[in-house]
Parts: C-alpha cells; sequence; structure tokens
C-alpha cells in the first residue's frame, strides 16, 4: 500500500513540474520600470519631480499630479496671493479669528509645535521682520528703530488656533505669519503622497533645497542626495543615500546681499530679528518633509551646539556647517552621510 502511494506520487512529478513551469515559462516578464522627470517653477523656486512608475501613464499621471498639487497649496497658503487663507489670516490680525481648512490648521499646528522644540528659534511670526528685510527683492538694512517696532508683533505664542472652531487668531494688528520656512517642506510632502495614490512606487520631489524620497530608483537603488557646500557654489559638501524620508537644507547662501563684507541673509534670530549667525547652513533627515524644512530653519537659529543637541533628543539626522566652517554630524546621520574632501 505504501509502496503504491509512493509510486503514485512519483508517477505525478512530472504533471507537478509542468504546472509549476508552464504558467512561468508562458508569462512574460514584468515591465521594466519608468523613470520621468519634470521642472516648473512653483512657489518662487524651481520645483523639479521625478517619478518612478510601473508604466509612462502613470509616470505622466503623477508628475501631472503632483504638480498640480504643489499649486494647489501654494493657492492656499501663499501670504502673498490675496485668495489665500493664510492672506486672510494676515488680513484679519487684531480683528477676528478666521476659519481655515484642515490642511492649513494642521501646517499650522506643526509649525508651532517646532518653535516650542526650537525655544523659539523657528518662528512663523517672524513675517513683520521678513518684510522689512525684503531679501531678496530689494534687500536693504532696517534701522534699529524699525526692527524694535517689528519686535512687538513676532510673539509665536499670540497666534491663538482653536482646535474646535478650526480657527485662526493673531491677537495684535501687525501681526503676520510667514511660512517661508516650513512650506516648502509641506508642499513636498503632500506632493510625494498624491504620487503614490496614483501608482508611483518611487519618487523623488525637491522643492528647492527640500526633498522628499519614497520607494526606490528604477534600477532597486536609494534616492542620492546632495548637500551644497555653504561656500563653495556648486560644490557638494557631502552626499548621502535616502529612501522614504526628507532630507531639507537651510542655508545662508541661498538669499543673501552683501554689505562691507558682511553677509545679511534670509534667516532670521527671532530675538534680534538680525540674520542668525551661528551657522552656515543646517541639513535635516526626518521621517517627513514638513519636519525636516521646520526644522531645519529653527536648528540654523539654535546653532550647533543646542541645535545638534536637539537632534539627538528627537533622534534625527542632522549635518551642522557652524559660522567657522566646522562640521557636527548628528549619531543618526554619522553612518549615512559621506562628506567630500
Ligand atoms: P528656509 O529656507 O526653509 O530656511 O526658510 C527661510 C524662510 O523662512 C525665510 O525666507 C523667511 O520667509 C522665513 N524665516 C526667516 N527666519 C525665520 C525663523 N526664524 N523662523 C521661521 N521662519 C523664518
Ligand atoms: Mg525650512
Amino acid at each position: 500500500m505504501q509502496r503504491r502511494a509512493v509510486l503514485f506520487l512519483l508517477a505525478c512529478i512530472p504533471f507537478f513540474t509542468a504546472c509549476a513551469i508552464i504558467p512561468i515559462s508562458k508569462s512574460s516578464p514584468p515591465p521594466a520600470p519608468v523613470t520621468l522627470k519634470r521642472a516648473q517653477f512653483l512657489m518662487g523656486t524651481l520645483v523639479e519631480i521625478t517619478a518612478v512608475a510601473p508604466s509612462d501613464a502613470i509616470a505622466q499621471a503623477s508628475l501631472t499630479a503632483s504638480f498640480q498639487e504643489i499649486r494647489r497649496l501654494e493657492n492656499l497658503l501663499s501670504t502673498w496671493i490675496e485668495t489665500s487663507e493664510l492672506y486672510r489670516v494676515n488680513q484679519a490680525a487684531g480683528l477676528k479669528p478666521v476659519g481655515v481648512s484642515a490642511e492649513t490648521f494642521d501646517l499650522l499646528r506643526r509649525a508651532l509645535e517646532v518653535a516650542e522644540y526650537t525655544e523659539g528659534g523657528f518662528n512663523i511670526a517672524i513675517g513683520p521682520a521678513v518684510r522689512l528685510w525684503n531679501i531678496p527683492e530689494a534687500p536693504r538694512i532696517p534701522s534699529a528703530m524699525e526692527l524694535d517696532i517689528a519686535a512687538q508683533y513676532v510673539d509665536y505664542r499670540r497666534i491663538r488656533l482653536d482646535a474646535a472652531r478650526r480657527t485662526v487668531f493673531l491677537e495684535k494688528s501687525g501681526m503676520r505669519i510667514d511660512i517661508g520656512g516650513i512650506g516648502k517642506g509641506f508642499a513636498a510632502e503632500k506632493a510625494a503622497a498624491v504620487m503614490r495614490e496614483i501608482g508611483a512606487t518611487g519618487g523623488l520631489v525637491a522643492v528647492a533645497g527640500d526633498f522628499r524620497v519614497f520607494g526606490r530608483r528604477a534600477d532597486g537603488t536609494a534616492w542620492p542626495i546632495g548637500i551644497q557646500h555653504p561656500r563653495e557654489p556648486g560644490k557638494i559638501l557631502a552626499t548621502l543615500d535616502a529612501t522614504d524620508e526628507a532630507v531639507s537644507t537651510s542655508g545662508d547662501y541661498e538669499r543673501y546681499f552683501m554689505q562691507d563684507g558682511v553677509r545679511y541673509h534670509h534667516i532670521l534670530d527671532p530675538k534680534t530679528l538680525q540674520p542668525a549667525r551661528l551657522c552656515q547652513s543646517v541639513t535635516i533627515i526626518a521621517p517627513d518633509a514638513t519636519t525636516a524644512d521646520a526644522l531645519a530653519t529653527g536648528v540654523f537659529v539654535m546653532g550647533p551646539v543646542r541645535g545638534l543637541a536637539l537632534a539627538e533628543r528627537l533622534g534625527l539626522g542632522a549635518v551642522i556647517v557652524d559660522a567657522g566652517g566646522g562640521i557636527s554630524i548628528s549619531s543618526h546621520a554619522r553612518n549615512r552621510v559621506k562628506l567630500f574632501p
């Protein structure tokens, strides 16, 4: 009986083998992923998006949709567009709370959270001072008196968020929200999510110095990200390979003017309302681009010592170039970041 069963099984082997082989030999190999890249000028800067997808149609659709998403967010959030929610919030400063969308509310909530982490280094109430410096449009050094006046309006604790009513109230007339330090990362985060929804398997969204990557490149490798050297234009300071995370850099070389040998740049220290002086550049590696963008700006203001301590506390990657050009790297980034000679 047992022998019969063994014989029966042996007799079946060619059949099972055929079953196992036939479908494989008949099906064609999976299509090679398609990689497409497009660039557009949005949010006042160059936005470059790369999509990896199973087909050309999906890659095209995910690129179109992600650019549309960034345009939509620009219209929702830009403090310069008169129909935007944040424009209305700024207009109503000192007057009344303004109802906003869940997205705008979420962005402001995140911004105030980072303000707390960075001990006020990151501060979206900085608007009146940003306006005075007006870098790079018509840069000039504001007078001490102008800065003293602006200082009365840059307290982020006077931005009142009411979660139940989903409203924002700037308590003092003259206050002005500026989301320049967090908006690009927020947009990159949302654009990447839209690409994934449409079916892209990998992607890179680069909004100026704010990168969000997901999945892998067509050849299966991670996304190489270069960190710009803050004093040698076009030179790479360091590189790292990224997957499913964000890398944001804030630098004093991005928007600045020189006067009497002094560099005046666009990241302001909320305590002095002068350009922050402790760093040349800060790169933050974080799971999401909103956090990476806001923290890069905030850590830039905090400086290398307190900034590095914060990155360690939050368990995030940080590459900080201090005012003298010295480089510190947080323990989470140390094994990943390759410095260039
Ligand atoms: P980023 O390039 O992300 O570092 O953002 C710089 C932009 O953020 C500036 O152009 C201002 O619009 C705004 N900003 C300047 N100083 C601060 C600050 N201390 N906190 C938050 N935003 C700031
Ligand atoms: Mg930023």
